[in-house]
């Protein structure tokens, strides 16, 4: 008879679902039309009810099933008063079938370490441009990102009633990434992709000495990852302090499973153990290919104004 499936393939296979169920409570808050928007650290740096909501949903879903597991997300909110309505038990069959990476089969609970964000592009979620949101689920060992599920609840919402509403991409490193079209960007052009709400005199330093045929500026780490591997930009190119580990691993899983590359600014990986503080304090710098294109040529005037 079959062995049962290793624990990792169990939690990215759980995680699919708890994203599915996610993206559902992320368009219900939308249509149902009180965001309930709370400012955090000012109005750059938003919560609205789906963050809180979609957070209790994720971690209480996953804590329940894995409970010796570490999970971190982004939003610092009280954790015994989940409804059962928020629960979601589910998981995705299709996963649970693929063979796990060898170096992967004999990892334990309680060395796994699941960095959440729950709602990624919130200001753009309150704006409007809601193709630039996503759910973050984030799954690490020994300090590396090492699988991840990014959930796009509102791709295709402008492509007609027709076409099917949101999409979930999953990856494994070492097995690959699922659920979209590996596409490289136009080869010999330089499109890099950064933010559009947090920009900065240094952030728009780095990107003109890199000298682009274009600059796409767009909400959201895991859009612009998405954006890297569906061939619409070349670079993620963006030079302050403000991701966090949240942000950056379930798409750096994701990059890395497809053969791609993410640092901070200044070429260090990033870590993802538990004790790790979780501000990217030296920016992101992410490629599917030629990312020693782009890290040559980011001045060093540019990485000495960050510190790690
Ligand atoms: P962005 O590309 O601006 O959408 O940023 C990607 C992620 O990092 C989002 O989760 C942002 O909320 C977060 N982020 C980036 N810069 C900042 C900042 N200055 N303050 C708060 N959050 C930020
Ligand atoms: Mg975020
Ligand atoms: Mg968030």
């Amino acid at each position: 008879s079959m062995a049962s499936p290793a624990l990792l393939m169990r939690v990215v296979a759980s995680a699919y679902s708890v994203a599915e169920k996610a993206a559902t409570i992320v368009r219900n808050v939308m249509s149902a039309g009180d965001l309930g928007i709370v400012e955090k650290a000012g109005p750059n740096d938003l919560q609205t009810k789906a963050d809180r909501l979609v957070q209790m949903s994720i971690c209480a879903s996953l804590a329940r099933k894995f409970p010796k597991v570490t999970i971190i997300g982004e939003e610092e909110l009280p954790t015994d008063d989940v409804t059962e309505d928020l629960i979601e038990d589910g998981h995705c069959e299709e996963i649970l079938k693929k063979p796990c990476p060898a170096q992967y089969t004999e990892i334990k609970e309680e060395e796994l370490v699941i960095w959440v964000d729950p709602l990624d592009g919130t200001k753009e979620y309150t704006e409007g441009l809601l193709d630039h949101v996503t759910v973050l689920i984030g799954i690490a060992y020994g300090g590396k990102a090492i699988a991840g599920v990014i959930n796009q609840p509102y791709y295709n919402y402008e492509a007609g009633a027709n076409a099917v509403l949101g999409r979930t991409i999953w990856g494994v490193v070492g097995m690959g990434a699922f659920g979209f079209q590996l596409t490289e960007a136009p080869a010999g052009k330089h499109i890099v992709v950064t933010t559009r709400s947090h920009s900065s005199a240094l952030v728009n330093e780095c990107i003109t000495a890199l000298n682009p045929d274009h600059v796409i500026r767009v909400g959201g780490a895991g859009n612009k990852i998405i954006q890297l591997i569906e061939g619409k930009a070349s670079a993620y190119v963006f030079a302050s302090p403000g991701c966090k580990k949240w942000d950056t691993c379930a798409p750096e899983a994701i990059l890395h499973a497809v053969g791609g590359k993410i640092t901070d600014i200044c070429g260090n990986s990033f870590q993802y153990n538990k004790e790790v503080k979780h501000m990217n304090s030296a920016g992101v710098l992410a490629t599917l290919r030629n990312y020693d294109y782009y890290a040559s040529r980011i001045p060093n005037t540019v990485k000495e104004s960050l510190v790690p």
